[in-house]
């Protein structure tokens, strides 16, 4: 039996494009594992930055670097579009399943399926046509640690023409210093996902996107590598508190049981763990609405499933194929 079933209530039996409030939130530790940089490399910007107050009850301020939401749900699309891709479950332009491989659902050519898993759980919107709003909404996620102990600067010569640090023409050494900031190897955020009105498919679907993506930040040749760590599933009628919320309480708790009051770099990600589960029981309470948390071993066993799922392109292929039946 799959760990879904007995949460049938809480989830949508199939896709119609009424809202429901049915919601489930997929709480993730999203940890880098190497230097990630999240602006256009080469470009001299700097990384996003927010003052925020350091902890719920800890009212320092502290400077934090923010990953948008957009950053991360763009990539993880991507990451299940490729899966449809293969699989041909992308369709064409004008909802339709055949046709022109240039009127195959593109991302960014204004040429959505709009019947696709992709068109129908991320959204799209067509100039002057249809639209389907994202049912997957995320928040900007911040760091846990002050942006100045999770952050370095790479410096470099910018090449020329010729890719070397002399001037083809001249011979001078280069002059051009550049600095890309860039997120530390161990750095780590907190973050919620929360899908509104999606069937246990859809839900396997995202999951599979979350936990498959491994690479975040610029598009370029030198994206990141970030690992995502499911903490916690929790179902319920309404929204529940923000990742600033989370990260804070997170910051107070860990700061507490520091030896000294002072936190290191990097954080150790079990503690982190621990410490995030106790912080979504106690944020709980301020949720005014229905709500069901997953057992611990049951968010391992659902994880386990997915897993199984995507480890079998048989078992991946009737996924998709019961998702587009969805839509049709
Ligand atoms: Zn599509």
């Amino acid at each position: 039996m799959s760990t879904l079933e007995p949460y049938a209530n809480w989830l949508a039996e199939k896709y119609d494009n009424l809202p429901h409030g049915k919601y489930v939130t997929l709480f993730v530790r999203r940890q880098a594992e190497s230097e990630v940089i999240f602006r256009t490399e080469g470009s001299g910007e700097d990384l996003s930055k927010e003052l925020t107050f350091a902890g719920r009850a800890n009212k320092e301020q502290l400077s934090r670097v923010v990953i948008s939401k957009r950053k991360q749900t763009a990539v993880e699309r991507r990451t299940g579009r490729e899966l449809l891709r293969e699989h041909g479950f992308l369709f064409f332009d004008g909802a339709t399943r055949q046709g022109k491989e240039e009127d195959r659902c593109g991302l960014n050519r204004n040429k959505p399926c709009a019947i696709c898993a992709d068109c129908m759980i991320y959204g799209y919107a067509v100039g002057g046509g249809g639209a389907q709003k994202s049912r997957v909404m995320t928040d900007d996620a911040f760091s846990v640690l002050p942006a100045n102990m999770i952050t370095g600067k790479r410096t470099f010569n910018a090449p020329y023409d010729n890719g070397t640090m002399r001037d083809p023409v001249t011979g001078d050494a280069s002059h051009s210093i550049q600095a890309d900031p860039y997120v530390k190897p161990g750095a780590v955020f907190l973050d919620m996902e929360t899908l509104k009105d999606v069937t246990p498919d859809e839900l396997r679907y995202v999951l599979g996107n979350l936990l498959r993506t491994r690479r975040y930040g610029a598009i370029s040749s030198r994206l990141g590598k970030m690992s995502n760590t499911l903490l916690g599933v929790v179902f319920s009628d309404c929204e529940l508190f923000s990742n600033l919320e989370l990260t804070q309480e997170v910051y107070d708790r860990l700061k507490a049981q520091a030896p000294d009051g002072d936190l290191s770099f990097p954080l150790d990600s079990e503690a982190v763990d621990a410490v995030a589960k106790a912080a979504i029981d106690s944020l709980w309470n301020e949720v005014v609405g229905r709500k069901h948390r997953l057992p611990d071993a049951e968010v391992t066993a659902l994880v386990g499933e997915v897993g199984d799922v995507f480890a079998d392109a048989d078992k991946v292929k009737a996924l998709l194929e019961r998702l587009s039946g969805l839509y049709s």
